[in-house]
C-alpha cells in the first residue's frame, strides 16, 4: 500500500465481516485507515431499500412500503430484495396487476419465517399436539410483560416447523434487556410445557425451542454478564468465533470449577423458566384449550384473536376463512432460503422470533 502518494485520487475500498482478525498492519494510517461500519438498515433505510428494489416491479396504488419497513426490523438489504421478489411472484400467481400490501406482508412472513407447506399431511393427533404446543407459546407471550407483540400463531407447517408462533418487535431493537431475555426463556419453554400438561407425554417437537433457550441462557452467563454468580466476565471465546485459526488457538480461558458453575447457572436459568411457564399455563389451562381448539378450527390466528381469548375466554371475531385456499401451483421460481431460520439464535439473527415444532 505504500507508495500510493504518487497516485493521488485513487481510493481503495475493501469489505470484510471479520475486522477483528485482520492484520493490524493493514489498518495503519496510510493504509486502510478508515473503517465504516455498515449495520443492518434502520426503518428509514429499509423503506429506501424497498423503494429501490420495487422499481423493477409494479406496485399497486395502495401498496404501503413504509408499513412493510416498520414490520421488518432486523431485515438485511438482501432479505428486503427477496421480499419484493416473493411479493411479485405472489401477485403474478394471483393474476394481479400490481403488488398490494397484503402480498408484501405475506412475502415478509415467508422471508422471515419460511414458506408454508400446506401439502404436508399431518394426522389429527399431530395437529392437536402442534396446536397445544403453539398455544403454550402464545399464552406466555400474551401474559409475560417483557415480550414483543404476538404477530400470528399457526399450525400450518412452515419452513422446518409443523407450526409456528411468530412475534415481532414494534420497532428496531439494538439491545436486549435482561428481563426480556428471561421472558424469552419462559416463552421458549411454553410449547413443551403445554404438551406435557395436556397429554402427559412430550414429543421431540421442542428441539428448536431447547436449542434457542440454551443459546440465550449460555450467552447470558458467558457473554453478557447477566449471572450474579459468575459476574461481568467473558467466559470462552467471543460470539461467532471458530472459523479462523486465531480463534481456535485461544480455547477455553477458565477453570474446570468455573465450567461446572457455568453449567449450573445455565441450568438454573432454564429450570426457572420452565417452572414459571408451567405455573402460568396451569393457571390458564382453560384458555390454553380454547386457543388450541381455535387453532384446529382456523389453523391461523392473529395476535388480536389471542388477545380476545385471553380477555373474554372465547373468540369474538373469528377469522374469516377457516378453510385454507387451494395450495399454489408448483412455482416456477423457488428462491426459498434453506430451512434454518427457526433455529437461529435471536441474539445474532433477527430480533423477535419464531418458535416451532421441527418436522
Ligand atoms: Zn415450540
Amino acid at each position: 500500500m505504500d507508495g500510493f502518494e504518487s497516485n493521488e485520487g485513487v481510493i481503495i475500498i475493501a469489505a470484510t465481516n471479520r475486522p477483528d482478525v485482520l492484520d493490524p498492519a493493514l489498518l495503519r494510517p496510510g493504509r486502510f485507515d478508515r473503517q465504516v461500519v455498515v449495520s443492518l438498515p434502520d426503518i428509514k433505510g429499509r423503506e429506501e431499500i424497498l423503494r429501490v428494489h420495487s422499481k423493477k416491479v409494479k406496485l399497486s396504488e395502495g401498496a404501503d412500503l413504509s408499513k412493510i419497513a416498520r414490520g421488518t426490523p432486523g431485515f438485511s438489504g438482501a432479505e428486503l430484495a427477496n421480499l419484493i421478489n416473493e411479493a411479485a411472484l405472489l401477485a403474478a400467481r394471483r393474476n394481479l396487476k400490481g403488488i398490494g400490501t397484503s402480498e408484501l406482508e405475506e412475502a415478509r412472513d415467508k422471508v422471515r419465517w419460511g414458506r408454508e407447506r400446506r401439502s404436508l399431511a399431518l394426522s389429527d393427533k399431530e395437529k392437536l399436539n402442534t396446536a397445544y404446543h403453539e398455544a403454550g407459546h402464545a399464552i406466555l407471550i400474551e401474559i409475560l410483560e417483557n415480550t414483543d407483540p404476538l404477530h400470528k400463531v399457526t399450525i400450518i407447517p412452515r419452513g422446518p416447523s409443523l407450526g409456528s408462533t411468530m412475534w415481532l418487535p414494534e420497532q428496531d431493537k439494538f439491545n436486549h434487556r435482561k428481563n426480556e431475555l428471561l421472558d424469552d426463556l419462559v416463552v421458549a419453554m411454553g410449547g413443551r410445557v403445554a404438551e406435557e400438561i395436556q397429554f402427559g407425554d412430550v414429543t421431540n417437537g421442542a428441539m428448536g425451542d431447547i436449542r434457542q433457550a440454551t443459546n440465550i441462557a449460555r450467552s447470558m452467563v458467558c457473554a453478557w454478564g447477566m449471572s450474579e454468580k459468575l459476574g461481568m466476565i467473558e467466559y470462552g471465546e467471543p460470539e461467532g468465533a471458530v472459523f479462523l485459526a486465531r480463534d481456535i488457538a485461544r480455547g477455553r480461558n477458565y477453570s474446570e470449577a468455573t465450567a461446572q458453575q457455568i453449567d449450573e447457572e445455565v441450568k438454573r436459568l432454564i429450570d426457572g423458566a420452565y417452572a414459571k411457564a408451567r405455573e402460568i399455563i396451569l393457571a390458564n389451562k382453560e384458555k390454553l384449550d380454547v386457543i388450541a381448539l381455535a387453532l384446529i378450527e382456523f389453523e391461523t390466528l392473529d395476535g388480536s384473536h389471542i388477545k380476545e381469548i385471553m380477555e373474554h375466554g372465547r373468540l369474538l371475531n373469528p377469522p374469516q376463512s377457516p378453510n385454507p385456499p387451494t395450495p399454489p401451483p408448483v412455482a416456477k421460481v423457488q428462491s426459498d432460503r434453506p430451512p434454518v431460520k427457526t433455529d437461529e439464535e435471536p441474539e445474532d439473527g433477527l430480533p423477535g422470533g419464531v418458535i416451532g415444532v421441527p418436522a
